[in-house]
């Protein structure tokens, strides 16, 4: 058997492998903080542990599962993406945005993703695995390293690559161990799932007790369109989707985010706007807008004209409709999922 990873086991899974080697119970404690909080490269860096300990783990566990090979910063945003390389050599990107209110990340769940939608890039060379929960929280970890001492993130959505319900224990296992306090300790609150709308995990997710904040990637008033756009319309139906969303607010009393990405000529006219919020009225909603980034695979799909995305947003309001526009973070650094690891994977097959 290899060594284990320490990053992506809880506080018992580390008392357990301490208590193995006769340690005391304290130990687990100071180790949890070195692989969480202190997100620490080497066994030589925890200070506190006893340096025959400090062996023994070197021994027999390694520390992270992510090794940063590339990074690309857009400075009109202050948004950085990583590209980072797991040990089988697949890779996963993610995305560091730096706001006046505080720092939060985009992360991904697996290496690929298998719902096909259209307009999006992480799909294109369907799944490669699903990423275990010491990969998506080691994602956290290598960007808050990057930050300057006393910085810290606060908020995090999982909406880089993949689909996180069909990641299902993994991606919960990784939101617990980013709550925990000794760690990196954010709010359930400020951790976005967002999903394409897998209704058993919808509802499996609202049974959890956790305030997670949840974004429905919606795209299109009707079944017909949604179909065109998003294969997994064609399992569950746009009633039973808002249904299972409408049951999460109210279940955690959460406001539950629906995404709409805005392509040109397809979902962004006004009688789509009009169908969005007539199916939207009286739901705890908040819609948030995206408009489409381009896709070099996908070059029938543009963005629409900004005239195009005011009237589509002044509709929903009218309707009283709370809408926000995504602020575009990093077009220019390829932010959009898949895209900078979708070059790089072309540039390599290149050589
Ligand atoms: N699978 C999940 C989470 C990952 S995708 C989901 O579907 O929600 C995160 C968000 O980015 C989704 O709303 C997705 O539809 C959107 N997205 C994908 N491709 C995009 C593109 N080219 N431009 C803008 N948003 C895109």
């Amino acid at each position: 058997m290899g060594k284990q990873p320490l990053v992506g086991m809880t506080p018992d899974e580390m008392a357990d492998l301490l208590a193995g080697l006769g340690e005391p119970r304290f130990r687990a404690r100071q180790l949890f903080q070195w692989v969480y909080e202190k997100g620490v490269k080497d066994f030589a860096a925890m200070t506190n542990l006893p340096a025959k300990l400090r062996e023994q783990l070197a021994e027999r566990t390694i520390l992270r599962l992510l090794e940063k090979e590339a990074e690309q910063h857009d400075r009109k945003t202050n948004t950085t993406k990583y590209l980072f390389r797991l040990h089988d050599g697949s890779k996963v990107e993610s995305v560091l945005m730096r706001q006046s209110w505080g720092n939060s990340v985009c992360i991904t769940t697996q290496v690929g993703c298998r719902m096909g939608c259209t307009f999006c890039a992480s799909t294109v060379g369907g799944l490669v695995r699903n990423l275990t929960a010491g990969e998506i929280v080691d994602q956290i970890i290598m960007m808050q390293r990057e930050l300057p001492e006393g910085q810290r993130i606060s908020s995090v959505v999982l909406m880089g690559s993949g689909e996180p319900l069909e990641n299902y224990d993994h991606v919960l296992k990784a939101i617990r161990l980013m709550h925990e306090p000794d760690g990196l300790n954010i709010g359930y609150r400020h951790i976005t799932v967002s999903t394409s709308g897998i209704v058993p995990g919808m509802r499996r997710l609202a049974e959890e007790g956790l305030p997670i904040t949840l974004a429905l990637s919606l795209h299109a008033p009707d079944n017909e369109l949604r179909r065109q756009l998003m294969p997994v319309a064609r399992i569950w139906s746009i009633e039973e989707v808002l249904a299972a969303a409408r049951a999460y607010g109210e279940k955690t009393g959460r406001r539950v985010t629906y995404e709409y990405i805005l392509i040109d000529g397809v979902n962004d006219g006004p009688e789509h706007a009009t169908a969005l919020a007539r199916l939207l009225k009286g739901s705890l909603a908040h819609v948030n807008l995206i408009p489409m980034n381009p896709v070099a695979e996908r070059p029938q799909y543009r963005r629409p004209s900004s005239e195009r995305v005011s009237r589509f947003k002044q509709i929903l309001e009218s309707s009283g409709i709370a809408t926000t526009v995504r602020r575009e973070m990093g077009g220019e650094i390829d932010a959009a999922c898949g895209q900078l690891r979708n070059r790089v994977l072309r540039r390599q097959m290149r050589r």
